[in-house]
C-alpha cells in the first residue's frame, strides 16, 4: 500500500511525529493509502515556507503574465492526467466516475480561467477634492490557509489555489483527511508546472491538529474554509485573535421550488438531480423540494418512479449513477436522520441500504435514494443539513407561501425555482435570500460565476472574478500634486 507524503517547500515529507492516517475506498472499506497524520510542527514548517516564498522569494512580484503561464501549465497537467485524477477521486470519495470526470474537467478549466484573469487584475483611479490623485491598488493578501471538505476534494482545493496563485498569494492547503488523494496527485505536478518552492504547500491531517493550527498561526494572513457551519463558526471565533481575513463557504438546506406551470418532465428530473447528484453530499443540495399543491401528488409519484431506477453501486462501474457515502460516520449520520424522518413525515421511497450490490461492495457505505413527503418545514429533516440522498417534499399553495417557506431557514446558500412564467420566476428570484438561485435548473456551478452564501451559509465568494478579490487587499495611494507646503502650521 502506498504511503504518501506532505508537500512542503517543494519536498515530500512525513509528519514530524511519523504518524499516519488510513485512507479508505468507501465502496469497499478497503484501506487504499496512508497519509501523514500531521500536527502543529508540520503546519509551522509549511507556513514558514509559504511566508518565505511570499516575503523573500518574490512570488508576489512575479509578473502577472508569468503567474498566468504557471496556471495554464497546471491546467494542461490536469487535462493530461484527467482520467487518472478522476479514478482517484472516485476511488477515494465514492462518486460516479462520470461525475468525477466533470469535476476534474472543471478543475482544469479553473486553472485556465484564473490564468487568464491574472493579467486582468485592475485597480481604480479615484476623483479626490484636492490637487491630488488617489489610486486604489489591488495587492496580494499574503499567505492563505485553505481548509477543504471531502465532497468535491479536488475542485474545492483548486478553486482556492488557482485564485490565490493568480493574485500572487502563497498557500498552505489542508485536504479533508478522508479524501486527500486527488490533491496529492495534483501536487506531484507542481514542480513540472513551474510552481516555485513554498508557493503551494499541502499538509495532511485532521481538522483539530492541522486545520486549527493554521487558523491560529500568526504567519497566516487569510483562511479560506469550505465545510460545515459548525466548524465555520469555530474558525471565525479563533481567527479573531489575529484578525485574519476569512472566506467561509458553509452548509445549506436549499429549497427547490416547483410551481404548477413548470415543465413536468424537466421538473421530475430536476428535483431528483438537485438532491441525489454526488449522493446528496452537496452543500447546495435541493433537499427541500417545495411543490405547488395542484401538482403535488403527480410530481411526487413521478419522482418516486424515476428514483427507483437510479443505479447504485461502486463509482467505477460505468452505469453507476449513485455511489457510496464517503465514510462510516457520514453513513451513520444520514441513517440517523432517516430514523428521525420516519417519526415526523411519510416515507415514499428508500430509507435503508440498497439490495443486490455487486460483489465486493456489500460492505460499502451505500444508502438508497430516500424521499419523505408531507414534511413540515419545522421538521428536523427540513431544518438540518443531512448531506446525503434524502429529499423532504413540502407542499405549498401560493407563491408567497413558497417564498416564505423557502426563506424560513438559517441557511442561505442556494435555491431553485421552476416555472414557465418569467414574471413569477424573476419575482421569486428577487425574494429568495440565497447566494445562488437557479431558474429551471439546479446545481450548475460554472467556474466563471460567483459561488457563496447568505446568512449562516457563510460569506465571501469563490469562482469567477469575485473569487479573485478574496485574495486581494485594496491599497489606497494618495499622491499629492501640489508642490507648496501644506500651510497648516504657520
Ligand atoms: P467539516 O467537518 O466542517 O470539515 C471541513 C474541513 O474542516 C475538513 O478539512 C476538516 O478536517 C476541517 N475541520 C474539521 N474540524 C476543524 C476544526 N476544529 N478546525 C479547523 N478545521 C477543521 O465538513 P465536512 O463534513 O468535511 O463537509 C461537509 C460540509 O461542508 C457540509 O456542511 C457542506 O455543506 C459544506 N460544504 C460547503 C460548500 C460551499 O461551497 N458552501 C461546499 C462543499 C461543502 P478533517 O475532516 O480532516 O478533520
Amino acid at each position: 500500500m502506498e504511503s504518501l507524503g506532505n508537500f512542503i517547500d517543494g519536498e515530500w515529507t512525513k509528519a514530524a511525529s511519523g504518524r499516519t492516517l488510513e485512507v479508505i475506498n468507501p465502496a469497499t472499506r478497503e484501506v487504499i493509502a496512508l497519509v501523514p497524520d500531521s500536527g502543529p510542527a508540520d503546519v509551522d514548517r509549511a507556513v514558514g515556507a509559504a511566508r518565505r516564498a511570499f516575503d523573500l522569494d518574490g512570488w508576489p512580484q512575479t509578473s502577472a503574465r508569468e503567474r498566468g503561464r504557471v496556471l495554464f501549465r497546471l491546467a494542461e497537467y490536469v487535462r493530461r492526467n484527467e482520467k487518472r485524477l478522476a479514478e482517484i477521486e472516485t476511488t477515494n470519495n465514492g462518486k460516479p466516475l462520470a461525475e468525477a470526470m466533470g469535476d476534474v474537467s472543471d478543475a482544469g478549466f479553473c486553472f485556465e480561467y484564473y490564468g487568464g484573469l491574472a493579467t486582468k487584475i485592475r485597480g481604480d483611479v479615484l476623483t479626490v477634492p484636492d490637487n491630488a490623485m488617489a489610486l486604489a491598488l489591488k495587492e496580494p493578501m499574503g499567505v492563505a490557509g485553505m481548509i477543504v471538505p471531502w465532497n468535491y476534494p479536488l475542485m474545492m482545493a483548486v478553486q482556492k489555489v488557482a485564485a490565490a496563485l493568480a493574485a500572487g498569494c502563497t498557500s498552505v492547503l489542508k485536504p479533508a483527511s478522508q479524501t486527500p488523494l486527488s490533491v496529492i496527485e495534483l501536487a506531484r505536478g507542481f514542480e513540472e508546472c513551474g510552481v516555485p518552492r513554498g508557493v503551494i504547500n499541502v499538509v495532511n491531517g485532521g481538522g483539530r491538529t492541522v486545520g486549527m493550527p493554521m487558523v491560529t498561526h500568526p504567519g497566516v494572513d487569510k483562511i479560506a474554509f469550505t465545510g460545515s457551519s459548525e466548524v465555520g463558526k469555530l474558525i471565525m471565533r479563533e481567527a479573531a485573535a489575529t484578525v485574519k481575513r476569512l472566506s467561509l463557504e458553509l452548509g445549506g438546506k436549499s429549497p427547490n421550488i416547483f410551481f404548477a406551470d413548470a415543465d413536468f418532465e424537466q421538473a421530475v428530473e430536476g428535483a431528483l438531480f438537485g438532491v441525489f447528484v454526488n449522493q446528496g453530499e452537496v452543500c447546495s443540495a435541493g433537499s427541500r423540494v417545495l411543490v405547488q399543491r395542484s401538482i403535488y401528488k403527480t410530481l411526487l409519484d413521478a419522482m418516486v418512479e424515476k428514483a427507483k431506477k437510479i443505479k447504485i453501486g461502486p463509482g467505477l462501474l460505468p452505469d453507476t449513477k449513485m455511489g457510496p457515502l464517503v465514510s462510516q460516520d457520514q453513513y451513520d449520520k444520514v441513517l440517523s436522520y432517516v430514523e428521525a424522518g420516519r417519526k415526523e413525515a411519510k416515507l415514499a421511497l428508500g430509507g435503508g441500504r440498497p439490495k443486490g450490490l455487486p460483489k465486493g461492495a456489500e460492505r460499502g457505505f451505500f444508502v438508497e435514494p430516500t424521499i419523505f413527503y408531507d414534511v413540515d418545514n419545522s421538521a428536523t429533516i427540513a431544518r438540518e443539513e443531512i448531506f446525503g440522498p434524502v429529499m423532504a417534499v413540502i407542499p405549498f399553495d401560493k407563491e408567497e407561501d413558497a417564498v416564505r417557506i423557502a426563506n424560513d431557514t438559517p441557511y442561505g446558500l442556494a435555491a431553485a425555482v421552476w416555472t414557465r412564467d418569467i414574471f413569477k420566476a424573476i419575482r421569486t428570484v428577487k425574494s429568495l435570500r440565497a447566494g445562488i438561485v437557479w431558474v429551471n435548473h439546479m446545481q450548475p456551478a460554472p467556474v466563471e460565476a460567483p459561488w457563496g452564501g447568505y446568512k449562516q451559509s457563510g460569506f465571501g465568494r469563490e469562482l469567477g472574478p469575485h473569487g479573485l478579490d478574496e485574495y486581494l487587499e485594496v491599497k489606497h495611494v494618495y499622491i499629492n500634486l501640489d508642490e507648496r507646503p501644506i500651510g497648516w502650521y504657520k
